[in-house]
């Protein structure tokens, strides 16, 4: 229970209307995307300025007070579920765009800024801030980070890691740290930044992020590709890269997801195909154009029943939001959605699609596969009610032997979700016991308490 004359501290740094003491209010921070159990934090704060921000993380360090950060808690691995008795640090009230720089070709930001509106404002100075986690219109630029979140250009342009060029953050101590710079190479000190990446908030709390941007792509095509058997779209996937053609975007469905997704968002899809591609070939007009037409022709050698050019923005705007809102329509379908991201090298698709309806037919369980194919990152999908123990048994086991094959064909647990607690105890499976008492040692001597965002990552 925190004290009255703690909560006054905290109330004097940022302000009463700042401070959320109501279980009313606590409640909506008790959770966030994945399905764990809620914990209601004691105490909700949300920090106008970052110099609040680093008195808050001092003073929580002062007091031993588990300290979890949460952007906009759409992350999907428990990263913003908060320690019994700990405070959130909510970012949204630091949503500030300090910089767009079109010489250097960057953008310095809050991290409170939604991804989708950082994105809007470069675009409108003709530059490209290419991560598009499906939850852009939501997540936060600090979230992203965190998480080294990915999206739907992962393939081509990488993920939020490819685009940090620096980040301020304040230590446990509340002191602010300054890693990177503002030139496109750094080879000064250690690689801060790269450690800050992926982090959870369980290093450091940022309060300032430079992102680099790149020229905005000037041509593009959109298709959709049928097929009558997923096997033939997942061959199709691998035979892409194969090719060593590299399209912008590479998005596989099942047949289960796509009704699910045109009953949601009525884009005009297929209900009768087994599985779909939806592919985005972008740059120079010519390159973009020999692309779209190799991946054509690779398509139909992989037998495509038909391919479908998106024939102008729109339609191809209306696909790609149906796409985004693959989550969300599936959601709509039973009490719990499990979304994995287990992801395997790309060569070993069609494989571990395979692999992936095996499972759901051993544990008897309806698994949807859906998600970023083309960079071998597919997002098995499970619907399920998490009151039903049985079931629940089943899915916990699924989920499992999931990450079990996506590791023995060198794979990866997580390929944009992060580890947070839902993974954190599978985590020696992929790396070795020296890698997690080695992590462990960096967490204890950054956090000697253990107060920043406890029980993630490394448990
Ligand atoms: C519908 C839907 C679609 C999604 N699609 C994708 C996708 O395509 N790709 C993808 O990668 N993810 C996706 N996600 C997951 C999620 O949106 C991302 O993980 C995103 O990066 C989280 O951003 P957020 O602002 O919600 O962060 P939060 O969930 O609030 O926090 C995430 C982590 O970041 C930490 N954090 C937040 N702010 C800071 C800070 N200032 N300093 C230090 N640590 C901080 C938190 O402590 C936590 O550990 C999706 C989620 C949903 C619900």
């Amino acid at each position: 229970m925190i004290s009255k004359a703690l909560i006054d501290e905290f109330e004097k740094i940022a302000g009463s209307e700042n401070i959320f003491t109501d279980k009313t209010d606590r409640v909506a921070y008790s959770y966030d995307a994945a399905v764990l159990d809620a914990v209601m934090p004691a105490l909700v704060v949300r920090p106008v300025h970052n110099e609040a921000l680093g008195q808050i993380v001092r003073l929580c360090n002062d007091n031993r007070l588990p300290l979890t950060v949460r952007g906009s808690g759409t992350n999907l691995s428990g990263g913003t579920v908060p320690s019994a008795e700990g405070i959130v640090v909510v970012t949204n009230a630091l949503q500030k765009i300090l910089e767009i720089n079109t010489a250097d070709m960057l953008v310095v930001v809050q991290p409170g800024v939604v991804t989708a509106k950082l994105a809007a404002a470069v675009e409108a100075k003709g530059l490209f801030y290419p991560p598009d986690p499906g939850s852009q219109a939501v997540s936060t630029i600090g979230g992203n980070v965190a998480e080294n979140a990915g999206g739907l250009r992962g393939l081509k342009y990488g993920v939020t890691r490819d685009y940090v060029m620096g980040i301020e953050f304040f230590d446990v101590n509340g002191e602010l740290v300054k890693t990177g710079s503002r030139t496109v190479k750094c080879a000064t000190g250690y690689n801060l930044t790269g450690l800050m990446v992926g982090s959870e908030g369980t290093l450091g709390v940022f309060s300032e992020i430079t992102l680099k941007l790149i020229p905005k792509p000037v041509h593009y095509k959109a298709m959709m590709a049928v097929f009558d058997k997923m096997d033939d779209a997942s061959q199709a996937v691998a035979a892409i890269i194969a090719a060593h053609i590299v399209p912008a975007t590479l998005e596989i469905m099942d047949n289960f997801t796509i009704r699910a997704v045109e009953d949601f968002s009525k884009a005009g899809l297929p209900t009768d195909a087994a599985a779909l591609l939806l592919i985005e070939t972008d740059g120079h007009p010519a390159q973009t154009e020999e692309d779209a037409a190799k991946v054509e022709s690779i398509c139909r050698q992989n037998r495509a029943t038909s391919i479908h050019v998106a024939q102008d923005a729109a339609e191809r705007d209306k696909v790609w939001l149906a796409r985004r809102n693959a989550l969300a329509a599936l959601a709509k379908l039973k009490p719990t959605l499990v979304l994995e991201d287990a992801t395997v090298p790309r060569s070993r698709i069609p494989e571990m699609v395979r692999e992936i309806q095996a499972i759901g037919s051993q544990y008897d369980l309806p698994i949807g596969i859906f998600g970023h194919a083309g960079d071998g990152n597919l997002h098995p999908t499970i619907l399920t009610d998490k009151r039903n123990k049985k079931e629940w048994e089943r899915v916990e086991a699924a989920i499992e032997a999931i990450f079990d094959k996506a590791l023995a064909m060198g794979g990866t647990l997580s390929g944009e979700h992060g580890t947070g607690i839902a993974k954190a105890r599978f985590l020696e499976k992929e790396t070795t016991p020296a890698t997690i008492v080695y992590s462990k040692r960096v967490k204890k001597a950054l956090d000697p308490h253990n107060i920043l965002n406890p029980g993630k990552i490394i448990g």
